[in-house]
């Protein structure tokens, strides 16, 4: 058999534990064996980001930069226990951040759905993609507690010295404040991504915020996404036959629950982080659930929703038996591979990515799966198979 050939690399970024010797796993059975596979390697396990002072993950974001498309495996975010573990020079930040920084991009996931596991929610018949916005609110917020009588201001002082000052409250005794912000150029950012995924994947978009409560903060936000809308988008979601909606906050959860699914919701900051994992657990497992990060200026980088699967991977060590489910990781090589067949005209390689993702499917669908999901699914008769079974049974179907 010829192999597949690619004409521009795809920026691969190895990983942690678990999810790096699957990785091993999916590139030996799934990929060498049909593919020419051209990668710009990034090591960024643990060791490496350690022993290069981190530069690694800034070189890994600035190739994708560069070719426009990377894959990227599970890594550790290190803590106090990372630093022990590993005999770490500093606590190394989160290289999702580190990338996304530089990317400014927006993440967009998605569960892997299959006939044989049915949704919490039973009307949900396809999926439903979160879009969360990545920066500002109350995770960039300074906070007080009040001790005493006295008056909270907001003040803002420009920078020629002039002053804004709103009253927050007047406090009789003890109390909380809070302070947040965020910026037009990151909530644009925002928007756009999500309506070029919107296009790019062919789904509606929702968006939802409480801006009947905060006629400026949330109201900016509506405002801001219906003006680009408007001036940049509406033609081409007229074209491609998707639509735009924008609702309040509580409006959009009822919407959601009483949806078919199939459409992309944008969601504030707060409101993703909470909404994806209850969309993630809704729909059966995080091992099914698919993350990409799409940069307004066209980027993308695919990888699994779960981290390294840490437990899994001291059971690895000890030589027992694991049962890790590796959908999520091919998906994001099968996304990645898709995007790069499509931005290269590459036929071959869009082809190579739907088959691989319909022998995945179609593996879990004749009974064949991880321990995950034979406690979930609802068919009668399930072969369990171990990390590496799992990842051959879907070969001999490819
Ligand atoms: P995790 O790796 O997502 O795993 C949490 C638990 O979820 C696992 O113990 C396992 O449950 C289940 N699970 C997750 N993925 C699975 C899979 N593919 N197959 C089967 N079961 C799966 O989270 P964690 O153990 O809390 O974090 C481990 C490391 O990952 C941390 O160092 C963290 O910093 C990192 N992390 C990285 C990313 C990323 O790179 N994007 C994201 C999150 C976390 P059972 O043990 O019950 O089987
Ligand atoms: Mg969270």
């Amino acid at each position: 058999m010829k192999k597949i050939k690619m004409t521009t690399p795809l920026v691969e970024m190895d990983g942690d534990e678990m999810t790096r010797v699957i990785w091993g796993m999916i590139k030996e059975e799934l990929l060498n064996p049909f593919i020419d596979l051209k990668t710009e390697y990034y090591d960024l396990g643990i060791e490496k980001r350690n022993e290069t002072n981190d530069k690694v993950t800034v070189e890994a974001a600035e190739a994708i930069k560069k070719y426009g498309v990377g894959v990227k495996c599970a890594t550790i975010t290190p803590n106090a226990d990372r630093i022990k573990e590993y005999n770490l020079k500093e606590m190394w930040k989160s290289p999702n951040g580190t990338i996304r920084a530089i990317l400014d991009g927006t993440v967009f996931r998605a569960p892997i759905t299959v006939s044989s596991i049915k949704p919490h929610v039973k009307n949900w018949e396809r999926p439903i993609t979160i879009a969360r916005h990545a920066y500002g609110d109350i995770y960039k917020n300074i906070e007080m507690k009040i001790e005493e009588k006295g008056k909270a201001e907001l003040v803002f002082t420009g920078e020629d010295g002039k002053e804004v000052r709103e009253t927050i409250h007047n406090f009789e005794g003890p109390g909380v404040i809070m302070g947040m912000h965020n910026t037009n150029k990151s909530i644009e950012s925002f928007a756009r991504s999500c309506f070029n995924f919107a296009l790019d994947t062919k789904q509606d978009l929702w968006f939802a915020s409480k801006d009947t409560i905060s006629k400026k903060y949330d109201h900016t936000f509506k405002d801001i996404f219906n003006e680009i809308f408007e001036a940049e988008y509406k033609n081409k979601f007229e074209e491609a036959n998707i639509e735009y909606f924008y609702t309040l906050i509580d409006d959009a959860v009822a919407r959601v629950i009483k949806s078919n699914g199939g459409f992309i919701w944008a969601c504030k900051n707060y409101d993703g982080d909470v909404m994806s994992d209850m969309v993630a657990t809704a729909f059966g497992s995080l091992a099914m659930m698919t993350s990409v990060l799409v940069s307004p200026d066209g980027y993308y980088e695919y990888e699994a929703a779960h981290g390294t699967v840490q437990r899994h991977y001291y059971k690895h060590l000890r030589g027992e038996e694991t049962s890790t489910n590796s959908m999520a990781t091919i998906f994001a090589w099968t996304g990645a591979l898709r995007k790069r067949g499509e931005l290269d005209n590459n036929l071959e390689l869009v082809s190579f990515a739907d088959k691989l993702e319909k022998a995945s499917l179609q593996t879990i669908e004749g009974g064949v799966m991880t321990k995950d999901l034979a406690m979930l699914t609802d068919l009668k008769e399930v072969k369990t198979v171990n990390t590496y079974e799992f990842i051959k049974e879907i070969r001999s179907r490819l």
